[in-house]
């Protein structure tokens, strides 16, 4: 059987220097956990939709709201950019105190426990995502980390760090 290929001692093996794909496989740890816990509680939404949608049709509307914005938030995470890491961080902020209060609220004036268990896994989710975001890894993903000195805590001058600024040398990008 002949060989196929004659061997090039000038070109190396395949795969040994060629860059990663910059897109996918870079995404941290912690970055691909609040995703799919983000995919997780959507998933929860709808369950719950299913479950109390038919019975309670006030809140219909607002569980099928909820699921979509935790689903499109979620999945705009993978995108490089800081805006939406911190709307995703906001969202996910804003819906775990909300879920605390319901849980609260359902304890007091003795909801099923089904409202308490829920309440309690949304927070849980939530607050799990907001912890993840915040993580050095995944700042450094959506171009928090300073191109001039490489500090990567660095903050916004709005809220939605459209423009970013370092908070130890100054530079804006
Ligand atoms: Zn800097």
């Amino acid at each position: 059987m002949p060989e196929p290929r004659e061997s090039n001692p000038f070109t190396s093996p395949h795969g040994d220097d060629q860059p990663s794909s910059p897109e996918l496989s870079s995404i941290p740890g912690p970055l691909a956990v609040a995703v799919l816990l983000g995919l997780l509680l959507t998933a929860w939404q709808i369950g719950e939709f299913f479950v109390i949608g038919f019975t309670d049709t006030s809140q219909q509307f607002s569980l099928l709201i909820g699921a979509s914005f935790s689903f499109f938030i979620s999945l705009g995470l993978i995108a490089r950019s800081s805006p939406t890491w911190a709307v995703a961080r906001y969202y996910f902020l804003f819906h775990g105190m909300m879920a605390v209060g319901f849980c609260v609220m359902a304890f007091v004036f003795l909801k099923p426990p089904l409202a308490i268990v829920s309440g309690l896994v949304q927070a849980g989710l939530c607050l799990t995502i907001f912890i993840a975001l915040g993580r050095a890894s995944v700042r450094k993903y959506h171009r928090l980390q300073c191109p001039h000195c490489d500090l990567i805590n660095a903050g916004g001058d709005d809220l939605l760090c459209f423009q970013r600024r370092c908070t130890q040398c100054g530079f804006r990008w």
